[in-house]
């Protein structure tokens, strides 16, 4: 009956703590929660939230933390570790002691370093989203700084609202990173196509607030464009400030774990955003940043937790995650983006549907990309590697 404390309140805490449940975890467990509203996804408030036909969706339904018996202190944030004491001090002052620690604090939005960056919005919770859905009616002009996943679903949510959207990045093509360039180029036609303005290899400098309280952006190709409102979306830094005391975990952007999500501390782990692992396939160390990972690495820390063997899907595939852009459902599986070479792409009788292989420098392959491809994608996550050859 060990005393297991989660300090989050998001994917990842509600995870942990239904896997440890459903494992047979009979200890008590507490939820450090800063949010105040109960725990809810995130992937919708850039989708349907954004686009007005969502409130939110929950991740838990009511009557089930009490269900699950587990004391969830919402508007309570973790603020420090007492390593020696092995005690969470929360904002108020209340200390929780435990047996294991699980970190799923996630992470928050980085600000670009521009002129007027007050000024820029960002998406993480709900607030944001409300708050951005709320000035998107149709012919509202939007800035979307940041052509990653983000910035391009705002863009697409947006777009299909009737807002017209410039989209900056300042790399070669939109999605690069994700999807490597010739996918990159496809998205940011089909954006075009949605009359989307988007614009590569620029960046905004600087954004000043006009005497009608709207927006003026300077780009460093030197145009200007007046917008409602500038939403920067160029990534993430892990929410770790609270553990930088003395004796806490080594920090390294994220909580460094191993491929079990334990971190450098005996009982302490993290899950999700703020996890920084070494994935137990790719053998890669970075942060994962998405939806499947935050539940797969709760699964992996309730198997810690407990003593148990197995279990974990995670140590047999690939990275994987998915996005919306108007009808687009965009999956990946690895890391298309770090692939030497073209893919290889298949295409059939759906229009804009279509499958790519990338491989290694010895044609080993190494990463999936389906554009509305279901279950042929899909269908790759559940084998090894090698399967990713086979399959179709
Ligand atoms: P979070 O969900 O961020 O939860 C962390 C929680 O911890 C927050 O509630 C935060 O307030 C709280 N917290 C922070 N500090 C403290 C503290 N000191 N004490 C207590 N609590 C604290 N992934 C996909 O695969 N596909 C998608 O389409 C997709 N869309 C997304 C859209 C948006 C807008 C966002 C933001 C993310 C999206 N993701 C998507 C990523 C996915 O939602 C995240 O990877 C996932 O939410 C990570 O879960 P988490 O629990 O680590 O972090």
């Amino acid at each position: 009956r060990s005393r297991v404390v989660v300090a989050g309140g998001g994917l990842g805490a509600v995870r942990t703590v239904e896997e440890l449940r459903a494992l047979g975890h009979t200890g008590p467990v507490t939820v450090l929660c800063e949010e105040s509203e109960p725990p809810y996804d995130r992937p919708p408030l850039t989708k349907r939230v954004l686009a007005g036909t969502l409130d939110a969706v929950p991740l838990w339904a009511p009557g089930r933390p009490e269900s699950l018996e587990v004391r969830v202190l919402r508007g309570t944030a973790a603020a420090a570790l007492d390593a020696d004491r092995r005690e969470v001090v929360d904002g108020r002052g209340g200390r929780h002691g435990f047996d294991h620690l699980v970190v799923a604090t996630g992470a928050e939005p980085r600000v670009p370093p521009v002129v007027g960056a007050e000024l820029l919005r960002t998406i993480r919770d709900l607030r944001d989203a409300h708050a951005l859905r709320d000035i998107l009616a149709p012919g509202a002009d939007l800035v979307v700084i940041g052509g990653g996943v983000l910035g391009c679903e705002v863009a697409a949510t947006a777009a299909g609202l009737g807002c017209r959207v410039v989209l900056v990045e300042a790399g070669r093509t939109l999605m690069e990173r994700a999807v490597g360039a010739v996918l990159g180029d496809r998205l940011a036609a089909v954006h075009r196509g949605h009359r989307v303005d988007v614009r590569c290899a620029t960046s905004v400098t600087e954004v000043a607030r006009t005497a009608d309280g709207r927006c003026q952006v300077r780009l460093t190709d030197g145009t200007e464009v007046t917008a409602d409102a500038v939403v920067a979306a160029v990534g993430v830094r892990p929410r770790t400030d609270w553990l930088a005391g003395r004796g806490g975990p080594v920090l390294d952007d994220g909580v460094l774990c191993d491929a079990w999500c334990r971190a450098s501390l005996p009982g302490v782990y993290a899950v999700g955003d703020v996890c920084r692992w070494t994935h137990p396939v790719t053998g890669v160390t970075r942060r994962e940043e998405h939806w499947s990972a935050a539940g797969e690495q709760a699964g992996i820390v309730a198997h810690q937790i407990l003593g148990l063997p197995g279990g974990p899907v995670m140590h047999g595939v690939l990275p994987y995650f998915w996005s919306d852009q108007y009808d687009l459902k965009i999956q990946v599986l690895g890391r298309p983006g770090t692939a030497p070479g073209p893919p290889g792409i298949e295409e059939w009788d759906r229009p804009g549907a279509l499958l790519a292989r990338f491989h290694d420098d010895d044609g080993r392959p190494v990463a999936a990309v389906g554009f509305c491809a279901g279950a042929r994608l899909m269908r790759l996550r559940t084998g090894l590697l090698p399967d990713l050859e086979g399959a179709s």
